[in-house]
């Protein structure tokens, strides 16, 4: 109870006994002498007032409690998304992309089902740092993450893997779509035209999972391992990785 219904509901308890002991002490002085009737009334005050104060104070509590739980709440959705996200882009940093790697492996474990990995690697980045300056490459780094969200498909997971470098899960793909796709993204980043930030390429290396005993560190290998063949080949291109068969 709140503490006016509290207030409200004690005074209507003393004003019901107030009267039931005016008119019994009225009808019976005997059995109810007025003198012990005022008593009796007023230890009734004592204890009224006393539960009253103990129930607002419990309200009290119970309020404080509720607020304190909310604020947990919050403030460990908030720690569960700096231990999740990556500060300057907002994505899905490397450690969360690696649990959903990992749930993806042992979710697809025993199906036939391909899916894939693309790293993508900003082209000569540190060359856009030096000529515009660091504030202008986190820029440019926050327009690539906003850009290959909408390139993206829905079921796709888009993360911040390392400094320049963004790794893309695609699920339900097979290796030539998964290269495809990451074509299509290549394309359309080349050709983004921003007027307040420098143009920019990227790289990409495809790796897929091909043999279901494979882990997440040798996927991860295999992009990596493609991503340098697609620098090593002249940058701005799409590089599958060798250790897929493509059908
Ligand atoms: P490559 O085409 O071979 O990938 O060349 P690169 O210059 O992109 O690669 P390199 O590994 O030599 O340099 C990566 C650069 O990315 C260097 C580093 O300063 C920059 N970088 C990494 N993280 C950030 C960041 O959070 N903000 C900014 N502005 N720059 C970053
Ligand atoms: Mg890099
Ligand atoms: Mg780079």
């Amino acid at each position: 109870l709140s503490s006016r219904q509290v207030t409200w509901l004690g005074l209507y308890t003393l004003g019901v006994f107030g009267v039931v002991m005016v008119l019994s002490s009225r009808r019976n002085p005997e059995h109810y002498p007025p003198g012990e009737e005022i008593v009796y009334f007023m230890m009734l005050c004592i204890m009224v007032a006393g539960v009253a104060i103990l129930t607002v104070q419990l309200h009290r509590m119970r309020d404080r409690l509720r607020r304190q739980k909310v604020e947990l709440e919050a403030a460990l959705a908030h720690i569960h998304r700096l231990a999740t996200h990556d500060d300057l882009t907002g994505l899905v940093n490397r450690r969360h992309m690696q649990e959903l790697l990992e749930n993806e492996r042992m979710r697809l474990e025993r199906s036939e089902q391909d899916w894939c990995v693309a790293l993508i690697d900003l082209d000569h980045f540190k060359a856009v740092n030096d000529a515009h300056g660091h504030a202008i490459g986190d820029e440019v780094l926050r327009a690539l993450s906003r850009h290959a969200h909408t390139l993206i498909r829905r079921t796709d997971v888009l993360a911040r893997w390392g400094g320049e470098e963004f790794a893309v899960l695609l699920p339900r793909v097979r290796p030539d779509e998964a290269r495809d796709h990451a074509e299509r993204i290549r394309q359309r980043i080349a050709q983004k035209d921003d007027a307040t930030l420098p143009g920019y390429t990227c790289s990409i290396g495809v790796a897929c999972m091909a043999a279901s005993d494979a882990t997440i560190e040798q996927l991860a290998r295999d992009a990596d391992e493609a991503l340098y063949s697609a620098k090593r080949g002249g940058r701005n291109c799409v590089q599958l990785s060798d250790h897929v068969i493509l059908i």
